[in-house]
């Protein structure tokens, strides 16, 4: 049986009409999936018996299990099952807004030397359902509404382009989930041909890219998409996406000490964006026990910080979660046994 969250709008209207059911009908359902949040679709009342049981026998309604949940002041980590794997999201509780990171693969293959999520190598896709109920499973189970969606937890996003954009739909759908799309940041390391497609879909959804070094030399040995796909590429594809959405792109830059974080990559960083529509976001890399990089003192983080800050916009990301295994993918080491 399928989930009735793999369906956008306009698929499940299509399914109605062809089993004869009405058009009107799927405003119904998803009102009833998505705003009335109910658990079987003999609570969905203003529907026809018939419907109910073509719904009932044809989908299911099951949120995700959730196996951890570890909480602090700030941040929520949890891990939830997926058929028989297990993905990460986070939840980042600031003053003004609920922030849930999400993940849209079981693993990765991307192979970031930086990243903890990177070490599994991707498992599967995950289903347009199991991107779409890590946010309705969290929003149930601390009975909250989340306002901001970052899909940058594990997986490369638009390496599962067709289920991300689905999954976009379902959330951003004023009779689905209803989140404002400008609510809604993914972050690619630079996979160029699916910029330039999600570009031409004509969202507000932002975009961030991770960059993380400002030269191809550096970045082939960080990121080896870089030897697909090189900073240039990257760049003239960031650029047509400003220019079709007029939104700012967000740079991702992870400071790892005596690699990255020179006075000359900083300059190479500003003469790469300034005068572009985008905005540098600094992150102080948080090392594990396996870990071939080094976080950098503050002091070299400030440094940074400042020479980015005399030409381009620029911030540093507020640490949260440090506490409760905060880097992407340790939890779900640690419940492997591998942390
Ligand atoms: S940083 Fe992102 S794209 Fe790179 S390995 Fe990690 S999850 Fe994959």
């Amino acid at each position: 049986m399928s989930s009735i969250f793999d369906l956008t709008y306009d698929e499940l209207e299509s399914i109605l009409v062809s089993n004869n059911f009405k058009k009107f009908n799927a405003t119904q359902v998803f009102e009833g999936v998505y705003k009335k949040r109910v658990s079987s679709f003999s609570s969905i009342s203003n529907i026809s018996k018939e419907l109910k049981s073509f719904l009932s026998s044809n989908y299911s309604l099951d949120y995700l299990e959730v196996i951890t949940a570890l909480r602090s002041d700030d941040t929520n980590k949890y891990l939830l099952q997926v058929q028989s794997d297990a993905v990460e999201c986070v939840l980042m509780k600031h003053d003004y807004a609920n922030s849930l990171c999400i993940s849209t693969q079981v693993g990765c293959n991307m192979g970031c030397a930086f990243c903890e999520s990177g070490r599994l190598k991707k498992q599967r896709n995950l289903s347009v359902s199991e991107i779409v109920l890590q946010v309705l499973t969290i929003e149930r189970l601390e009975n909250i509404r989340i306002q901001n969606i970052v899909i940058m937890g594990i997986g490369e996003p638009f390496d599962n382009y067709e289920c991300l954009v689905k999954a976009l739909d379902i959330l951003t759908s004023p009779k689905g989930v209803m989140i404002g799309s400008r609510h809604i940041t993914v972050s690619t390391c630079g996979i160029v041909p699916k910029i330039y497609d999600f570009a031409n879909l004509d969202t507000q959804v932002n975009l961030a890219i991770s960059l993380h070094a400002p030269n191809d030399e550096l970045r082939s040995k960080l990121m080896p998409i870089n030897r697909v796909y090189k900073i240039k590429d990257v760049m003239d594809a960031l650029q047509y996406y400003i220019e079709k959405t007029n939104r700012r792109v967000t740079i991702e830059y992870i400071l790892l000490d005596g690699v990255n974080d020179s006075d000359e990559c900083a300059m190479e960083l500003v003469n790469l964006i300034r005068g572009k529509l985008m905005y540098v976001n600094l992150i102080p890399y948080n090392s594990t026990s396996h870990s071939e990089f080094k976080r950098c003192s503050k002091e070299k983080i400030n440094h940074f910080y400042q020479i980015l800050s005399r030409y381009v916009g620029v911030g540093v990301r507020r640490e949260m979660g440090k506490d409760i295994k905060g880097a992407c993918g340790q939890l779900r080491a640690s419940h492997n046994g591998n942390e």
